[in-house]
């Protein structure tokens, strides 16, 4: 069996981590083969409640989970680290201006770039959970310039696990692929999604909308935010990442922008992309429909607008 591999979660005690860290101990993420080490970060206020993580972890007794370190000191956490979960940060709390979050956020993931730039393997894989995650990834990546820039992605793939479930419901399928945007109907074989749905406003108003949405709806429903589904999404972000997509496969990813479809450089922006040898490339010559050129031009100008607002912050 391999040697074990060191993983860090930060935000461990919250409970985005504690869906995740089942996956990771079970080797849903990094495979049945690979042993892990579990480095859990919090801040000093929740260390005891990350013992009770702590403890849990212990009493699944699965093999593949081997040392498990819980701390609130990054440069301890990213020691040898070669794959990141950064899922803490500062919560919106009501009242909060945005700014004043911005700048929170700011100063955790200039911190943690720092000690990944000290501590880290430099192949380190590192996932931005925690919001606002592309601007965060950014911060993070500027701070740890030893680490090629590909190396810090931000989490999409949630929005691409809902769309894919909205879509299954609207055709009465089990699982369509919206990365392709094809779906295989009983007896019809695989179809083009755009084809059998055929319904421009629903796919652009009711379908769009619900996805926006959807956050909202189970924080309403559930009276706590989307934890289960979220570490789900960060758990096929990261497989995915290490294990590369199937051929054909697309899957969302937030990367620094390369100008592909216009987007600004050096935003971190979500791309379909296909995965080879732990590298992503984004899928480039896709139609865009003017509809999806509004929307993309919108979410560029507000990263954009964050990514001054973060310099600012970092150079006032
Ligand atoms: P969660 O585990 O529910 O969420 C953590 C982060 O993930 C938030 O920034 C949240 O954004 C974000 N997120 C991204 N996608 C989703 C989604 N689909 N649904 C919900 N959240 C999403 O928060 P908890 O409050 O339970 O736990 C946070 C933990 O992080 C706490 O234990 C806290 O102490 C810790 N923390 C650790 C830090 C560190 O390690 N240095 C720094 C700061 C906090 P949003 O706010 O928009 O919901």
């Amino acid at each position: 069996m391999a040697d074990p591999i060191n993983v860090v979660v930060t935000g461990a005690a919250g409970q985005i981590a504690y869906s995740l860290l089942y996956q990771l101990a079970a080797g849903s993420v990094f495979g049945p083969e690979q042993p892990i080490n579990l480095r859990l970060l919090d801040i000093k206020p929740m260390m005891d409640v990350l013992q009770g993580v702590v403890m849990e972890l212990e009493d699944l007794a699965l093999p593949l989970l081997r040392d498990v370190l819980p701390t609130a000191d990054a440069g301890v956490a990213f020691k040898d680290a070669a794959a990141a979960f950064l899922v803490g940060a500062m919560p919106r709390k009501q009242g909060m201006e945005r700014k004043d979050l911005l700048a929170a956020n700011v100063k955790i993931f200039k911190d943690q770039g720092e000690a990944l730039e000290k501590f880290a393997r430099k192949d380190i894989k590192v996932l931005v959970v925690g919001n606002p995650a592309n601007t965060n990834a950014l911060i993070c990546s500027h701070y740890a310039p030893s680490i090629p820039k590909e190396n810090f992605t931000a989490m999409t793939r949630l929005d691409q696990n809902r769309a894919q479930a909205a879509l299954a419901s609207r055709l009465g399928v089990q699982y369509p692929d919206a990365a392709h945007a094809v779906a295989d109907l009983p007896g019809k074989g695989s179809l083009k999604v755009s084809s059998t749905v055929n319904d421009n406003a629903w796919l652009n108003g009711e379908f769009l909308e619900t996805i926006q949405k959807r956050g909202a709806a189970v924080i309403a429903a559930r009276k706590m935010s989307s934890a289960m589904s979220a570490a789900k999404a960060a758990g096929d972000h990261m497989r995915d990442w290490w294990f590369g997509t199937k051929p054909g496969q697309w899957v969302s990813m937030g990367v620094v922008s390369d100008g592909s479809y216009g987007i600004p450089k050096d935003v971190v922006f979500s791309f379909p992309v296909t995965i080879k040898d732990k590298k992503f490339e984004i899928v480039q010559g896709l139609e865009i429909s003017d509809f999806a050129r509004s929307k993309l031009d919108i979410t560029a100008k507000e990263l954009e607008e964050e990514r001054a607002e973060a310099h600012q912050v970092l150079m006032p």
